[in-house]
Formats: C-alpha cells, structure tokens, sequence
C-alpha cells in the first residue's frame, strides 16, 4: 500500500486533515512496511458527524434485516476471494505466521456469517404477557446508535470483525479505530464493505494513534456506545473519559490465564505429549502476543520436573522468523516497545528467583530472522511463586512461568489468584474432577483439555479486570442493542388516581 488515504469518511477515503503521516513498520526488520494517515481530532469528529448523520438520517438502521444480513454474508465471501491477500498483509504487519493469517481470515469469515444466521433467526420481538387481553406488550431491539470501535495490534482484523459483524448486524453505523501499530487489515476490511454496497457513512474509519483519536471518539457526545479492546491501562482511561456523556461501554482488556496439569493428565507417554504439546501452543503461539495465552503454566508437583524439562526442550526448538517464510513457527514481537517489556519481565523473574530453562534471550539473525527484527527466544521460566510480577502481570510476549500444586484446592486458589479472568484450561483424566474445577474457575472461558479454540456461537469476553461484556455469540449481538418495551393499552380509560 503506498496511498496515504486510511481515513475513510461518508463513502470517501482521504489523508489526514492536518497531513500527517505514520509509518507502518514489519516488525521482523523493522523497515518500513506501508505509511498511513495520521488523524486528529478534526478527522475524528468528521467520521463521528458522518457516522450521526448515517444513523439518524441513512439508509442502514432502516434496512430491513434479511438484506442487511445478506450483505454480511456478502462480505464474508470477499474476505474468502480475498484470503491470501489478507493474510498476507496480516503477517506482515502484526509478525504472525502466514497460516495463523489464513485461519485469522477464516475465523473472521464465519464471524460475518453467524451474526447474519443470528439475526434473522430472532423473530420480530418478544410478546410478553401483560395479565390482561387489553393489552399488547412486546419487546424490540434496536440498534444502539453511533458505536465507536477500537482495536488492538495483536489479532487487527479478528477483533475489527468481532465488534464490526454485531454492530452493522443490528443496524448501528460506526467509526473503527485499529491500533496505529497495525492498521492495514482494517483498512482493506473497510474496502470491503464498501464493495459490499454498505451505505456512504454507516462505516468510518480513522487511522491513528490511541490519544487523540480514540480519547476522542470515547469522550465524544455524539458516539453512543464505545467498544474497546486492548490494555487494562487504556481500558480504564475510556471508561473515565465515557463518564460523563453515559454512553454504554464495553471492554475487552487482558488476561493472565492459567494452565493447570493434573499428573493423572500425563499418566501415559501419550497423555504426557499431548498436554506438553498443548502447553506449549498455549504459551507461544504469537509469540505470546495472545490475550487468551496460557502463560501460566499451574502443574501438579510429581509431574514438574518431567513436564518443564520437556516443555523446555521443545521451546528451545521452535523456529522462529518472518511470518512469511515457510517453516517458520513463531514471528517477532510486534515492536521494540514488545521486545523491551518481554526483557524487562525475564531480568525482573529472574532476580525474584525464577529459574530459566530456556530462552531468555533474543535468538543468534540469520537470513529469516534479520538482526534488526524484535525476535525474542520462547522462555521457560520454572520455581515461579505467585507474587512475582511476571506471574501477576500481563507480560504479553513469550513468556511462560511454572508454579505447582499439591491438592485440587490449591490449584483452584492459584488460578483464581489473578486480577484477571478472561481463559484458563484444566488437564486432568477424572471427569468429576474436571467438571469441580471448570465449575470453580473465575475465568470467562473454560477449557477441558484443550487450550485457547472459540466459537463464535459461544461468548467470549471476562471475570475481573478483563472486561465487561461479552464479544460473540447472542450476548454479543446483544452489546449492539437497546431493548425496547411497546406496551399498547387496547381499551384506554380514564385512571381517576387525582379526584379533581
Ligand atoms: P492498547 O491498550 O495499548 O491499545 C488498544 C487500542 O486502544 C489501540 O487502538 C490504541 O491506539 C487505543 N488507545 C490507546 N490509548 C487510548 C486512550 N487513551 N483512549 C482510547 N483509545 C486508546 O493495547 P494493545 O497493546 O494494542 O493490545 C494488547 C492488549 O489488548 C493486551 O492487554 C491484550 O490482552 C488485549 N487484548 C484483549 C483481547 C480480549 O479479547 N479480551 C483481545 C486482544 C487483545
């Protein structure tokens, strides 16, 4: 992409209003991948003014839903003929590997079809029974308005698409803001729905950074819901600035999800790799770069040793470099900024006392892993405690740390020890056992020997300092929504409660 013109605005794509510009950078050299639009607060408050006038005014609130469920069904075909071109900007972009690119697009794919399966299964609104034949009471929902979206550089398109499908699914018009470090995905997302016939300002864009333009669309009086994922920091600064205008708010912030290994998980050789091979897709898979990631591994004392030795030996062997070489397994961070945290994290567990059984260190450049690249080696950290800061904190990189337990009771007390709750996994064989602790666990997704698959029939979204809301699945369609109660008296009389 070499255009400038990232800002979209009533139909039209343009450069900032001031004319400035940001480089986009290809984490796994650091040079400069695409330069995009920075916009401000002026680009901001026009996509917000042609998002108000869309909703209030457009064609897109008032479209029938069968035909708006039609044209999402017509823009998950764009993003399958689209595919490799998506993916490929995607790992370019972000760092990750050109197959979690594929089934990114994929995922994202049969996002836009649910929500267009799930909207047009619900009737036209719920009858309730109001104790009298005079009465007609029912129950609608309507879109919520003008909806602010902003997104992380992890999964760009993925979260663009979880909160982009609900929304345009129940009738909002809506301005995205992608994180200025990722931006591309979104852009060609946004080209779609246009050739999808979406109406000139029911979709907006803004590419830039998180202060202005997203501090902006979170305060702005004419934004009625804003839809947030990122940092617990950022998180916390949006709920502030949508105080005061009372506009709905929903937040998906971050996790510090465990993994807890029963040792009966591991009782046969074939047990044993399985959950090993699992543990370590659950730490490492983008390098870590996950909100879902299992970075905490929580493992039953008599199986330690092995478990670590194994989970480290094969960490070691992960193959690290450009997303878009074959063979690669995991890409760089997403930035210097990623790549300083990840150190940062490691020196600071490792003068707590934890042991380091591998990793630790940005790997030896070659030819797929140029010197000036943000790689950083999966790191195994063992005889990790609770009150370390690597354990209580997001990390966000390719970290994992090792604590174990005795009984089932501590497992489920060092796991529910988190300011978050977004995921956690249990392994165990005992189907009574599994069924206590997935019960007992205060994390918004569950998994039973199984680490980090969703569906987009099933909400996702956290306990805790994780969020509030749901995405996905009816509850998050919901997010989208007001409820709204008709109650038409047939037989109107006079009520007499004033005599005079
Ligand atoms: P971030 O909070 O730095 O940025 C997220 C977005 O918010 C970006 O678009 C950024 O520009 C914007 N932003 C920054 N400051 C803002 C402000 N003051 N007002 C409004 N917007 C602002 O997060 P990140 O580093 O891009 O992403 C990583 C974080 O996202 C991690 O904590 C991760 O766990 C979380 N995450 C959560 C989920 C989930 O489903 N719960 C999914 C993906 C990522």
């Amino acid at each position: 992409m070499s255009s400038v013109e990232t800002i979209l605005v009533d139909g039209v794509w343009r450069a900032a209003a001031s004319g400035a510009q940001r480089e986009v950078l290809d984490p796994a050299d650091a040079r400069t991948l695409a330069v995009v639009a920075e916009g401000g607060a002026e680009d901001t408050d026009a996509a917000v003014a042609a998002a108000r006038r869309a909703f209030d005014h457009g064609a897109w609130p008032r479209t029938p839903v069968a035909e708006r469920a039609e044209l999402l069904r017509h823009v998950a075909e764009l993003l399958q003929r689209d595919r490799e071109a998506i993916a490929l900007t995607e790992s370019r972009d972000t760092g990750k590997t050109l197959e979690e690119g594929r089934i990114d697009v994929d995922d994202v794919t049969n996002a836009f079809r649910y929500f267009a399966d799930l909207v047009v299964s619900e009737g036209a609104g719920r009858v309730v029974d109001a104790g009298s034949d005079e009465v007609h009471s029912v129950v609608v929902h309507e879109p919520v308005g003008v909806c602010a979206l902003i997104t992380p550089w992890n999964y760009p398109l993925l979260q663009a698409s979880w909160k982009i499908a609900p929304a345009l699914a129940a009738g909002n018009t809506f301005v995205i803001k992608p994180s200025e470090v990722t931006p591309l995905s979104t852009v060609h997302l946004l080209r779609l729905l246009q050739e999808a016939g979406l109406p000139a300002g029911a979709a907006n864009l803004v590419t830039g950074a998180g202060d202005p333009v997203g501090a902006r669309l979170s305060e702005h009086p004419d934004v009625d819901l804003v839809s947030f994922t990122g940092g617990l920091t950022s998180g916390v600064k949006v709920a502030q600035a949508a105080a005061p205008t009372v506009k709905k708010v929903a937040l998906e912030l971050g996790g510090k999800n465990p993994n807890v290994v029963f040792a009966d998980a591991c009782a046969t050789d074939e047990d044993f790799d399985t959950a090993v091979d699992q543990a370590l897709n659950a730490a490492f898979i983008h390098s870590g770069q996950v909100c879902s990631a299992g970075s905490r591994l929580i493992v039953e004392e008599p199986v330690r040793e092995r478990f670590v030795a194994e989970l480290a030996r094969r960490a070691e062997k992960i193959r690290l470099g450009r997303g878009t070489e074959k063979g690669v397994e995991c890409g760089p961070l997403v930035s210097a900024q990623q790549l300083d945290k990840t150190e940062a994290y490691v020196a600071s567990a490792l003068s707590e006392g934890a042991v380091l059984r591998s990793g630790g260190h940005q790997p030896e450049p070659s030819d797929i892993r140029p010197a000036t690249g943000y790689f950083y080696a999966p790191t195994v950290l063992d005889r990790c405690h609770r009150r370390m800061k690597v354990v209580r904190e997001e990390t966000f990189g390719p970290i994992l740390t090792v604590e174990t337990f005795r009984t089932e009771d501590e497992a489920v007390e060092l796991a529910n020890d988190t300011e978050y709750g977004l995921a956690g996994a249990v392994w165990t064989k005992d189907a009574g056992r599994a069924r206590r602790v997935a019960g007992r666990l205060r994390h918004g997704t569950v998994w039973i020997n199984d680490f980090h698959p969703y569906l987009p029939q099933a909400e996702w979204g956290g306990f805790g300092k994780s969020g509030t809301g749901r995405e996905l699945g009816p509850a998050g369609l919901a997010e989208y929504r007001e409820a709204k109660h008709v109650y038409q008296n047939l037989a109107p009389k006079p009520v007499r409660w004033f005599a005079g």
